[in-house]
C-alpha cells in the first residue's frame, strides 16, 4: 500500500509516541491537482466494470461528475484529528449539549423508540447513543455531493478498490429509490444519513420502519433509529445486557486493555475488581472484557458484547465509549456531570462543544481569522492557537484546545462585540486561514482510513457502518528517573 509523506508522519509518530504528534502541527497539504480527463477516461472503465454491472447507465451517466473534487484525496491524506488524546475526543463527543439533546430527543420519540426495543430487543438509550454520536441527533449529516466524492476516490490515490464498491452501491440506492439524489450528500467520504451509513452498509442493513415503502435514513427518523438497531441486533447485540459499567481497579492491579479476552464476571470480582463507586460487580453481563483507554491509571471498564457491537458500528474503541457513555448518561436523565469517576491521567483535559466555541470568539476578539464559530476545533482554530500560544509565550506552543488554555484565553479576552481583525495573521506573518471547517464525522471517517495503513489492520469479513481500522492507540503514564512525566504507548495485546 503506497503511503504518502503525511501517513508517514503519522505512522511515525505512532512508532514513538505521543511527544510529535501533541507537539507538531503539520501543514495541510495542497489540494492535489487531479487531471479531469485521467478522470473521465477511469469513469468510463468503471461503467463497463464487473462492480457496476447492477447499475444501469441511465444511472450511471446521470449523476456522473462532471469533474474530480481534490479536496476529498485531501481530506483522504491529512487528518489531523488521527492522534486525539481519548480524554479530548471523548469531551467533545460527550458534553453537557449533547446530553441535554439526547434526553430530549428521547422523550420526542419515546413511542417509537419503543416499538423499535420490541422489534429489536436493542435499548432505546443505546440507539439514541449511536444517534447522538453519529449525526448529532440528525442535525449534522455532512454536505459533500455523494456522487463527487466517491467518483473521485474510485479513480485516484489509494483504496480506490474499496470505494469503486461504496460508488456503485451509491447509485444503486438512488436507483431503487430509497434516497431523493438530492439528499445523497455526507462526509468526504461517503457515509451519509441521521446514521452515517456508508452505502454498502445501507444496501445491507436499513429498513423501512415508517411504512412508506422507502428506506429514508436521511429524512425518516423512525428508518434511521431502526436501521440502527437493526445494525446492532445483526451484529450480536444481546437484549437486557447492559453494554458494560466503569470500574475501580485494585491497588497494584496491572494489566493491559483487553477488551476481545471476555472472562466471567466471578473471575474479575476475584480480581478485586469492583463498580467505580466501590460496590460489588453486578451478575448482568455473561462475559466482560477489560477496557483501559489511558492505561491502569486512568478509567477502567469491564465491556461486555453489546460493546463489541458499538465498535463494530465504527471500528474504535474510543468510539465505541463514547456512544456507551452517552447512553448510559441519557438513561440517567442527567446531564450535570459528564466525567467518569476515575479522572483521565492528564493534567489538563479535555473541552466540550460550548468551551471550543468559547474559545474561537476569543480568538477572533483577540483579532484571529479563524472563518467563524462552530464548536469544531479544525485546522483554522488550531493554527491560531499555535499563533496566539506563541504570541504570549504560553507553552507548548501546540495548538491544542484543552481546559488549560481555555482558561487562558477566555480568561484574558473582552467578551463578545470587539472588532474582528488580522492583526496578530499579519503580525506574525501568517497568511490568514480562511479554509472552512470540516465536519467531525468526515474527521474521524478519515482517521479510520487513516489506520488502515497500519500493518496489523484486518477487513472484518462482516462491513461494519464503516471500513475497519486498527485498535486505539493507547498510552500510559510514565515517571522517569528525573521525576519528567511522559507518555508511553501501549499496544493492544501486549
Ligand atoms: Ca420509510
Amino acid at each position: 500500500m503506497r503511503l504518502t509523506p503525511l501517513s508517514t508522519l503519522s505512522l511515525l509518530s505512532m512508532a514513538v509516541g505521543i511527544s510529535l504528534a501533541s507537539t507538531a502541527q503539520a501543514a495541510r497539504p495542497e489540494a492535489p491537482n487531479l487531471s479531469n480527463s485521467e478522470f473521465q477516461q477511469c469513469l468510463d472503465g468503471l461503467k463497463n466494470s464487473s462492480k457496476f454491472s447492477g447499475v444501469d447507465s441511465f444511472t450511471f451517466n446521470n449523476y456522473r461528475p462532471t469533474q474530480p473534487d481534490p479536496s476529498v484525496i485531501q481530506s483522504l491524506n491529512y487528518q489531523p484529528e488521527f492522534q486525539k488524546d481519548v480524554w479530548d475526543y471523548l469531551s467533545a463527543l460527550v458534553d453537557k449539549e449533547r446530553v441535554e439533546d439526547g434526553i430530549r430527543a428521547k422523550r420526542q420519540w419515546r413511542d417509537t423508540l419503543r416499538q423499535i426495543e420490541s422489534r429489536y430487543g436493542v435499548k432505546a438509550e443505546h440507539v439514541l447513543g449511536v444517534w447522538g454520536v453519529e449525526s448529532n441527533f440528525g442535525q449534522t449529516l455532512g454536505k459533500k455531493p455523494l456522487f463527487e466524492s466517491l467518483a473521485t476516490l474510485s479513480c485516484f490515490d489509494r483504496r480506490q478498490s474499496y470505494f469503486q464498491g461504496e460508488y456503485a452501491n451509491a447509485l444503486k440506492i438512488v436507483q431503487n429509490g430509497d434516497i431523493a439524489p438530492s439528499d445523497m450528500t455526507g462526509s468526504w467520504a461517503g457515509a451519509f444519513g441521521q446514521t452515517q451509513f456508508m452505502p454498502s452498509t445501507f444496501l445491507e442493513l436499513a429498513v423501512d420502519f415508517d411504512g412508506d415503502g422507502r428506506r429514508d435514513l436521511v429524512n425518516s427518523v423512525p428508518d434511521a433509529l431502526a436501521s440502527t438497531a437493526n445494525f446492532l441486533d445483526k451484529r450480536g447485540y444481546r437484549t437486557g445486557e447492559p453494554w458494560g459499567y466503569e470500574v475501580k481497579l485494585p491497588n497494584g492491579f496491572w494489566a493491559a486493555s483487553n477488551r476481545k479476552d471476555k472472562k466471567s464476571i466471578s473471575h474479575w470480582r476475584n480480581q478485586g475488581i469492583t463498580l467505580a463507586n466501590g460496590s460489588p460487580l453486578p451478575s448482568d453481563l455473561s462475559s466482560a472484557g477489560l477496557l483501559l483507554p489511558a492505561g491502569v491509571e486512568g478509567p477502567a471498564f469491564l465491556v461486555g458484547k453489546n460493546f463489541d457491537t458499538f465498535y463494530s458500528y465504527n471500528a474504535s474503541e474510543n468510539y465505541a465509549l463514547a456512544i456507551a457513555h452517552l447512553s448510559d448518561l441519557i438513561t440517567r436523565e442527567d446531564s450535570s456531570k459528564t466525567d467518569f469517576v476515575t479522572a483521565w491521567p492528564t493534567d489538563d483535559p479535555g473541552i466540550s462543544r460550548q468551551q471550543a466555541k468559547d474559545i474561537q470568539q476569543a480568538l477572533i476578539n483577540a483579532g484571529y481569522d479563524i472563518g467563524g464559530v462552530d464548536g469544531i476545533i479544525g485546522d483554522g482554530t488550531r493554527t491560531a492557537i499555535q499563533q496566539y500560544q506563541s504570541s504570549r509565550g504560553i507553552f507548548p506552543a501546540d495548538g491544542r484546545a484543552g481546559q488549560k488554555f481555555y482558561r487562558a484565553i477566555v480568561g484574558n479576552t473582552a467578551p463578545s462585540g470587539a472588532p474582528s481583525t488580522n492583526q496578530y495573521g499579519n503580525q506574525y506573518g501568517q497568511p490568514s486561514n480562511s479554509q472552512p471547517l470540516r465536519p467531525a464525522s468526515a474527521d474521524r471517517m478519515g482517521q479510520l482510513i487513516q489506520q488502515q495503513t497500519t500493518p496489523s489492520n484486518t477487513y472484518s469479513a462482516q462491513p461494519s457502518a464503516r471500513p475497519a481500522s486498527s485498535g486505539n492507540v493507547r498510552y500510559r503514564r510514565v515517571t522517569d528517573a528525573s521525576g519528567a512525566v511522559k507518555l508511553v504507548r501501549v499496544d493492544e495485546g501486549l
